[in-house]
């Protein structure tokens, strides 16, 4: 995984050190000597990652950190802060200005690049839903510290003594209900059942908690939870291998509570930023894909399905069928009762046909007052069937619109099923044209194609 770096110190020859490491391994770095140009080549270069000093004359580090997580052109940028002494006050200090891990100077390769590669990979994802937004749903959503942790969350300690257990689940922050499990097993079943953050004990002699992370991180169900590794101290091949994994971070033994409780903060204000941006992206594809008046299918939808159905049909696959239906003399009811009823009816009508299909079919409203139904599966016996069901369920009972209103309607149906070979536009073509003889015949009918 190639990126760009950005390394700032105030001594140069510290800033030469990580670079030529970090160069060694192929990553692109550009380079600032004090917090404020740091801030700026932030803003012009957009590095994937900072490796930050915290020691520097001017704005140190943690001022420099707490910048660049206020501004919106850079706070998706994780922070890595160096320090010169491992003193837990600065940790903590550090994880409340937004820095996202920390080195320990001297800064060992295989952490510096185990660590640097973590927070790349999780990078690339919250990039990679913001690449997907192509209609700019995303746009407005802010990664607002305050805001995101203010939703109550769940946590499991999945350790094997129930002292720690009780001792871990205690040193999680207000807000978070935390429980312990000391079967991996229960535990990795426990995950799937919505818990949202897992503090995974990797030092418990009874069971390989690295095989735990694993299992969680191919479950689609869980694969996204965070994940916070207990390591034992100077265990760096551990630590490693869990980054590897996809542990999201680790806290050495002995834990201490306040950085325990701050790197837990971070974890789940991440995972509810990403989560944030992935139903908002859910939601604009929705709409994208969905007629707002009805809540089916809309006409782009269906044609794309359609096309794809038709040609898994003409590469041999099941045979498919297709309903247009179109509301009878609806103009007639817009005209009397308002265009407003008229939507009414429509609304209506939607229920009905769904009411009517199995789960496999798709409903779509095709323009105005008509409607297409693609039967996957279906041949054209079947759909007939399934096409006499819905005229019936339709004109059986009157549409009620208010108290005082309920009207008659009908629909009439014409239906194809794809032939050999037959493009989607020619299937169409062949079921419009029966239902325009399904129209003259006196309407309120299904009519199959030849
Ligand atoms: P036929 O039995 O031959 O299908 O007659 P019809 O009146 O249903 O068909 P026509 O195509 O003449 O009229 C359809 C009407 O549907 C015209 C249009 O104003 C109305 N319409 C189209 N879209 C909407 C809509 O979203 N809401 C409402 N209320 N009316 C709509
Ligand atoms: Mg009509
Ligand atoms: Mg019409």
């Amino acid at each position: 995984m190639s990126a760009r770096i950005l390394v700032v110190d105030d001594q140069p020859a510290n800033v030469r050190m990580l670079e030529a490491k970090l160069l060694a391994e192929y990553f692109d770095v550009c380079t600032a000597e004090n917090g404020v140009d740091a801030i700026d080549l932030a803003r012009q270069e957009q590095p994937d990652l900072i490796l930050l000093d915290i020691m520097m004359p001017g704005i140190d580090g943690y001022e420099t950190c707490q910048r660049l997580k206020v501004d919106l052109q850079t706070r998706h940028i994780p922070v890595i802060m160096v320090t010169a002494l491992d003193q837990r006050e600065d940790r903590i200090r550090g994880l409340e200005c937004g820095a996202d891990d920390f080195l320990t100077k001297p800064i060992d390769d295989v952490t510096l690049f185990a660590r640097v590669r973590s927070l790349l990979r999780l990078k690339a994802v919250l990039d990679e839903l913001r690449y997907r937004d192509q209609g700019g749903a995303l746009a407005g959503i802010v990664a607002d510290p305050v805001e995101l942790d203010a939703q109550p969350a769940t946590a499991l300690v999945v350790t094997s003594e129930e002292r720690s257990g009780k001792r871990f689940a205690r040193a999680f922050p207000d807000g978070i209900d935390a429980d312990y499990e000391l079967e991996p097993a229960s535990a990795v079943k426990r995950m799937q059942s919505g818990i949202d953050l897992m503090l995974l004990d990797l030092t418990c002699p009874t069971f390989d908690g690295l095989r735990v992370c694993a299992r969680i991180r191919s479950d689609t169900a869980t694969r996204q939870i965070p994940i916070v590794a207990i390591v034992n101290p100077d265990d760096v091949k551990m630590a490693v291998k869990a980054l590897e994994l996809g542990a999201n971070d680790i806290v050495y033994r002995p834990v201490d509570a306040s950085e325990l409780a701050a790197r837990v903060r971070t974890q789940l204000r991440r995972k509810r930023y990403a989560d944030k941006l992935r139903n908002r992206l859910d939601e604009s594809l929705n709409m994208a894909i969905t007629d707002a008046l009805t809540g089916l299918h809309n006409r782009r939808f269906i044609e794309s399905r359609l096309r794809q159905a038709v040609e898994s049909a003409n590469a041999g696959g099941a045979p498919v069928s297709v309903l247009l239906l179109d509301i009878d003399y609806f103009k007639r009811i817009n005209d009397t009762h308002g265009h407003e009823a008229g939507d009414v009816v429509l609304k209506i009508f939607a229920q009905r046909i769904t009411a009517q299909l199995r789960a496999l079919d798709l409903a779509s409203r095709y323009g105005g007052e008509e409607f297409v139904i693609l039967m996957p599966g279906s041949g054209l016996a079947e759909a007939e069937h399934a096409a006499e069901r819905i005229r019936r369920s339709v004109c059986s009972e009157l549409f009620k619109l208010s108290d005082e209103l309920e009207l008659p309607v009908t629909v009439s149906v014409g239906l194809a099923q794809a032939s050999s070979g037959e493009p989607m536009e020619s299937l169409l073509r062949r079921a419009d044209a029966a239902l325009y003889e399904a129209k003259t015949d006196g309407r309120n009918r299904v009519q199959a194609a030849a």
